[in-house]
């Protein structure tokens, strides 16, 4: 099965996406360089090696591959995982992985479950967090921004050389300060109204976001399901100062070919970063 691959640039480095969606068949997102798995919609051999895995809701099209992942993890001994799941459905979600792994006969899966709630905060690793928010989908669903600490020499002391800043060090001064960096934003499933009541969301590195209808014809059925619209896109345009735009979860009315035709018309003359998408044609 062939996923996209994408290496976007950004103030951490070279981002790698491996990954591919389509709306109510599978979304799956992997970060290998971070271990982490934004929605494990689709058995995927690529998925088990992920430590970190954020459930953004409880629609199939983004679990599909969950209880290979926890499954595949246990047999091949891979250390314990975390799994990140919006609050309302931690207890299916614990209970879904209990009964996958009586299924097969064995012990409980090695995988924490952390109930996550718009505004909560997970620690990825030492330089970087994981931030949730709610997005505009129908049912509980959590989307994800990727937080980048990094310390840097405080600017008024870049004059000095290395000796002096070593004194300075060794007379108790602070010589470095955190500097923040919004790297990847991540909507999942979700209708528009986040652009206009979370635009800071947009202003990422990266920004993922859903455009699941195109047709004018389909406009109710995306507000009607809490999806985006490439109307709604095209009206938010300017709402999005991301450097790379990756679109996804594109419905499966339109072939693969005429999403891209129509991204490339509609969309790519009006957004002035990088476009990209991770919609793929599943077998
Ligand atoms: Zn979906
Ligand atoms: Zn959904």
């Amino acid at each position: 099965m062939i996923l996209r691959r994408l290496q976007l640039q950004t103030s951490w480095g070279n981002l790698r996406l491996v990954g591919g969606s389509r709306a109510g068949e599978s979304t799956l997102i992997l970060l290998p360089q971070l271990h982490l798995a934004l929605d494990p919609g689709r058995i995927h051999r690529a998925l088990p090696p992920m430590r970190t895995v954020v459930l953004s809701h409880g629609h199939l099209d983004h679990l599909g591959g969950l209880g290979h992942w926890a499954s595949q993890r246990y047999l091949n001994s891979m250390p314990p995982a975390d799994l990140i799941v919006p609050e309302p459905i931690e207890m299916e979600i614990r209970s879904l992985l209990a009964t996958f792994a009586r299924l097969e006969g064995g012990q409980p899966y090695q995988v924490t479950v952390i109930p996550a709630t718009d505004g909560a905060r997970h620690q990825l690793r030492r330089d970087m967090e994981l931030a949730f928010f709610a997005t505009d989908h129908w049912v509980p669903t959590l989307g994800t921004r990727i937080i980048w600490h990094k310390r840097r020499l405080r600017p008024e002391l870049g004059h000095l050389t290395e000796a002096e800043i070593a004194d300075q060090r060794r007379a108790g001064v602070e010589v470095t300060e955190e500097v923040t960096s919004e790297i990847l934003t991540y909507c999942a499933d979700s209708g528009p109204r986040l652009f206009e009541t979370r635009p800071e969301l947009f202003a990422a590195e990266v920004v993922l976001v859903e455009c699941s209808f195109f047709k004018p014809a389909d406009r109710d059925r995306a507000v009607r399901y809490g999806h985006t619209h490439l109307a709604d896109l095209q009206a938010h345009i300017e709402t999005f100062r991301c450097r790379h735009l990756v679109l996804l979860h594109a419905s499966r009315r339109h072939r693969l070919r005429e999403v891209e035709a129509i991204l490339d018309s509609e969309v790519r003359p009006f957004f002035s970063g990088e476009l990209h998408h991770l919609n793929v044609d599943w077998e």
